[in-house]
């Protein structure tokens, strides 16, 4: 094959050898790629030249926005020093081993351990084969069962898809496996004991009960949720969601395992969700915020008890069977030290807060439109609901692709985001959005919803 030289061909060669993700893949062929060529600041630029200002980080990654320059010097140096070193064995770098006692130190107290990885969905699957092993080498192997939430998504890996409960991830791929079961989305806009908050939480913490109580406590290893569930449509739990969480698993007997893949690094304002909200999970998955993209890399955090647990299942002189050659790997850690010095002394998180208020200020504005049915929003993490009828909260004709159409139109007006099941549209701006940027975003949403409805 020659050397691809034109768009034309980039394009060619896209549409017929790379398969991607969350795509319906006959209509990529048709269509084709947006094929982006640079970075800058909060802006994208594909091949044509088209401008864009990112209102997504990436994929929820890009936290610190793009060409960040300590960031990029980090890697270099890093990559000249020690491009490779594997964790295996007794085997470690300086930089992973920072990373370690950093993470640890902004997570809630308790945490003691790092896993790592090489994103979300691979930390989900540590965090299920560490939670299996725990109750397997501290005798209760009866322990099997996780019980998620209906719209979570906690990655596509063989394991984690089954913990997923959003329909694409489970079609024609044989999950959830027997020992995987979802309750209820906590979504006070749409549950139906909603909107009232105290309501769908003990409706919420009901419905757990039930299904332990169905599945045998003996049997249930742990509950998973997100924070706020990301991709199941930027769903907000009512307030005190994971303290009621916590407190349930606990009187039930059996683990809390929050996943901040998204929410982590400052997303909802601080550093983590969990900790702000005073509750310490048996293990935390991270990773997107963690290199703010750019390298790969994801952190499992277990608690010292799941630790000795462990640790002590392995005294006959076993080793752990777990990891991956890139686990720990050093670039990769030494860009997620820079970028959590951006976090910190470099006053992104600071920053995040602020222009979140002025986020949620400014978009909550667009509920006033006729269309809108629910801005959601906390910190740097938002979605816009739209409906065919306000009062009865009727989901606009799937067939008029509304959600699509919104973004089809914003994006040729310079703004790209995503839209889930076509009703809701999603945002997530990275950290070092001015409240002048925020104006743009909102604007440019205005004006393409009203374009289209
Ligand atoms: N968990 C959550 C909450 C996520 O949002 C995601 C990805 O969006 C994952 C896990 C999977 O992460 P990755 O795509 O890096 O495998």
């Amino acid at each position: 094959m020659s050397i691809p030289n034109t768009v034309a061909e980039l394009t060619e060669i896209d549409r017929c050898h790379w398969l991607h993700p969350v795509v319906a893949l006959q209509q990529h062929e048709r269509r084709g790629a947006t094929i982006w060529d640079s970075a800058d600041g909060i802006h994208l630029t594909d091949v044509n030249g088209h401008r864009v200002q990112d209102a997504f980080s990436g994929l929820w990654c890009v936290n610190v926005g793009y060409g960040q320059q300590s960031v990029i010097e980090a890697a270099q140096a890093q990559m000249r020093k020690l491009p490779y070193a594997t964790g295996y064995f007794h085997f470690a770098s300086e930089p992973a081993i920072r990373l370690a006692g950093r993470l640890v130190s902004h997570a809630p107290k308790g945490l003691t351990r790092v896993l790592f990885g090489q994103g979300g969905s691979d930390a989900v699957d540590t965090a299920i084969r560490c939670v299996r092993y725990f109750f397997n080498a501290t005798g209760r192997p009866d322990k099997k069962h996780f019980i998620g939430l209906q719209r979570g998504y906690h990655g596509s890996s063989a394991a984690g898809s089954g913990l997923t409960a959003l329909p694409l991830f489970h079609r024609y791929f044989d999950v959830p496996s027997p020992q995987q079961h979802h309750i209820p989305s906590p979504n006070p806009y749409r549950h139906a004991d909603g909107p009232d908050d105290a309501a769908v939480l003990a409706s919420t913490v009901r419905a757990l009960e039930s299904k332990v109580a169905e599945l045998g406590a003996d049997n249930v290893a742990a509950f998973i949720c997100e924070p706020i569930q990301g991709s199941g449509g930027v769903i907000i739990p009512p307030k005190g969601f994971l303290a009621a969480m916590r407190k349930t698993c606990d009187t039930l007997g059996i683990l809390l395992i929050v996943d901040e893949v998204i929410t982590g690094f400052g997303r909802t304002g601080p550093m983590f969700a969990c900790a702000a909200e005073g509750v310490r999970p048996d293990v935390l998955t991270l990773a997107k915020g963690l290199t703010a993209g750019y390298a790969p890399m994801s952190a499992t955090l277990i608690s010292e008890e799941l630790y000795q647990g462990i640790a002590e299942g392995g005294c006959d002189g076993t080793a752990f069977g777990h990891g991956q050659t890139y686990g720990g790997h050093p670039v990769s850690a030494a860009i997620a030290n820079a970028v959590l010095d951006l976090y910190t002394d470099g006053g992104l998180l600071t920053n995040g807060e602020r222009v979140g208020q002025h986020f949620e200020a400014k978009l909550k504005e667009l509920e006033e439109l006729p269309c809108v049915g629910e801005v959601r929003i906390r910190g740097m993490l938002a979605a816009v609901e739209l409906v065919a009828d306000k009062k009865t909260k009727a989901k606009p004709d799937a067939t008029l692709r509304m959600g699509q159409r919104v973004l089809e139109h914003a994006f040729e007006n310079g703004l790209v985001f995503r839209a889930f099941n076509d009703d809701i549209l999603g945002f997530a701006p990275s950290l070092n959005y001015t409240e002048a940027d925020i104006d743009v975003l909102v604007d440019r949403v205005r004006a393409s919803i009203s374009h289209v409805f």
